[in-house]
């Protein structure tokens, strides 16, 4: 940990000291158990913060409740300059906090700054979107009538964000909702409490120096039960979660049964479809990013490759020579592509899944396993392994946050590869590589792809601020970061204005007295 610098990293964020976990603001107060934090990297001990009790939660989310009173009636670009403010900070703070991500998560460090990057985009956009915040004028059927529609802050918003984005799923929702007059509760991941801890710390002394009201930015700490409290309280209008599809299911139904509003961001299933006029080169560059980058833990890795029979020989043997170059080990050495999984469960699955794979008759070419030895002592170190499979496959149809590559051949035309694409449960992100027209808009067209993302001539791993984020079925059909995602985060309001000495009704009804 010394030679990369991670002590002064976690200095910077001052996260040695006592009580962290739950907050409103500068303050930590928390009395529930410690949660030790470990790093995937060497298996050091990191650090400590403490849960969320339910009565500090009480507190927060009181705090939270009275702090909206009054942020909402800040205007919306004073708003956008403390956000803008709090940006300045990102970019000073690039490199700790992006170190921090990546010791204590376990992608590489320069995806730990890319993340940190992201934070700094989204800020961006929401500086200029506390401009543009806009609604639509209508004319009304009424004379003299006019009418209208505004947005306005929703209330208090909860966070419930996922290990593998530990900082920029949490900006991708604070940044949008602080410019519209919400406050956030936020609840990390258990698996990165760290991470959690520094954000707020930068967001509160920015906030502090602008008097932003107590409870804006709170931070809880905790696994299931702590976001339990978020998704069971009616004073929390929208919750926006990001995880499991499992996870995903169980928040959908609390939340809907106080008729609250859900966000969710959940589970992929990610194809690149290969046809004929792919270019073998960029498909293989593409492919391989996306199924081994982040140790196969981003919500977009590639899963499934979908290979036309009359390049699938090429693609196979270009692909699994690719393999052979990707060295694995610690994350914040900059000559290693492939870092750590999260933790020993998550080594479990990976390795349940080549078994189970095997056992539906899959065919292993690229074998995995776990690393052991000098630089692998945390043994959550793994080779990313890639199997020909069939996509009716249980295993396949399935999850697994791992680098596992599935392979599998199409015959015929685009509809055929078409119909194995969409044939899983999940519809986050899609890919295809093709220099045919013909097949890239039918993949683009309402009988194409049926995910929230779909690439052309580029990989499903990764997206743009500037997007509207998120995908259909299992992955929850929530939207976040760019376009108009920024509408879930306020309520709208349609107005009719009557400025004449008449009182018409709508729809020509007479109603004299
Ligand atoms: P997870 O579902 O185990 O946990 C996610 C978060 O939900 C954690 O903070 C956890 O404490 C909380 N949680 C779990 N059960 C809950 C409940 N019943 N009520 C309230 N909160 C609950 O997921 P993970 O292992 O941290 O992350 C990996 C998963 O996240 C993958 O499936 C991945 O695809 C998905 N993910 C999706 C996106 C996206 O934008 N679509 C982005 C990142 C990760």
């Amino acid at each position: 940990a010394k030679k990369y610098d991670i002590d002064k990293a976690l200095e910077a964020f001052g996260i040695k000291d006592e009580n962290l976990g739950t907050s409103t603001g500068a303050e930590f107060f928390s009395n529930g158990e410690f949660i030790e934090s470990f790093s995937p990297v060497d298996g050091a001990h990191i650090g400590k913060v403490k849960s969320t009790t339910k009565e500090d939660y009480e507190k927060v989310a009181a705090t939270a409740h009275e702090g909206f009173k009054a942020w909402r009636k800040w205007t919306a670009p004073a708003r956008g300059e403390v956000v803008r403010q709090f940006n300045d900070e990102l970019r000073r703070l690039k490199a700790p906090l992006g170190k921090l991500v990546s010791y204590e998560m376990g992608k590489s460090y320069q995806e730990g700054l890319g993340e940190v990057q992201e934070m700094i985009d989204i800020c961006d956009f929401a500086v200029g979107l506390s401009r543009q915040l806009y609604g639509l004028t209508m004319h009304s059927e009424r004379p003299g009538h006019r009418m209208y529609e505004q947005w306005h802050p929703l209330g208090v918003v909860g966070v419930i964000s996922a290990f593998n984005f530990p900082v920029a799923v949490w900006s991708w929702n604070t940044a949008l909702a602080w410019v519209c007059g919400d406050a956030c509760i936020w609840k990390g991941s258990e698996k990165t409490p760290l991470t959690s801890v520094a954000c707020q710390k930068i967001a509160a002394s920015v906030f502090e120096k602008n008097d932003v009201p107590a409870g804006i930015s709170s931070l809880v700490t905790g696994d299931y039960k702590v976001g339990e409290y978020m998704t069971n309280d009616e004073r929390l209008p929208l919750i926006s979660a990001t995880g499991s599809t499992r996870m995903g299911k169980i928040v959908a139904q609390t939340v809907a049964k106080r008729l609250g509003k859900t966000l969710l961001e959940l589970g992929g299933n990610n194809a690149i479809i290969v046809t004929p006029d792919a270019d073998i080169k960029n498909t293989v560059i593409g492919a391989v990013f996306g199924a081994v980058g982040t140790c196969g833990q981003r919500c977009t890795s590639t899963r499934r490759l979908i290979v036309h029979e009359s390049v699938y020989n090429q693609v196979r043997d270009a692909i699994v020579d690719a393999y052979k170059q990707i060295r694995i080990g610690n994350p914040l050495d900059e000559n290693n592509h492939v870092g750590p999984l999260i933790d020993k469960d998550s080594v479990k699955n990976y390795l349940n899944a080549l078994e189970q794979v095997k056992k539906e008759g899959g065919n292993v070419l690229v074998e995995g396993g776990v690393l052991e030895g000098e630089g692998y002592e945390s043994g959550c170190y793994v080779k990313p392994a890639i199997a020909e499979a069939e996509n009716h496959f249980k295993i396949v149809q399935h999850e697994t946050f791992a680098p596992i590559l599935y392979i599998m051949k199409y015959a015929g035309s685009i509809e055929n590869a078409m119909e194995l694409q969409n044939g899983v449960r999940q519809g986050l992100s899609s890919a295809i590589m093709t220099n045919n027209l013909r097949e890239a808009e039918y993949f683009l067209s309402a009988e194409g792809s049926d995910c929230g993302i779909a690439n052309v001539n580029i990989g499903t791993s990764g997206a743009e601020i500037g997007g509207a984020f998120g995908g259909e079925k299992d992955t929850g059909g929530g939207r976040e970061s760019g376009s108009d995602a920024w509408k879930i985060y306020m309520r709208r309001q349609t107005n009719t204005i009557n400025y004449t000495t008449e009182l018409p009704l709508a729809q020509g009804i007479k109603f004299d007295l």
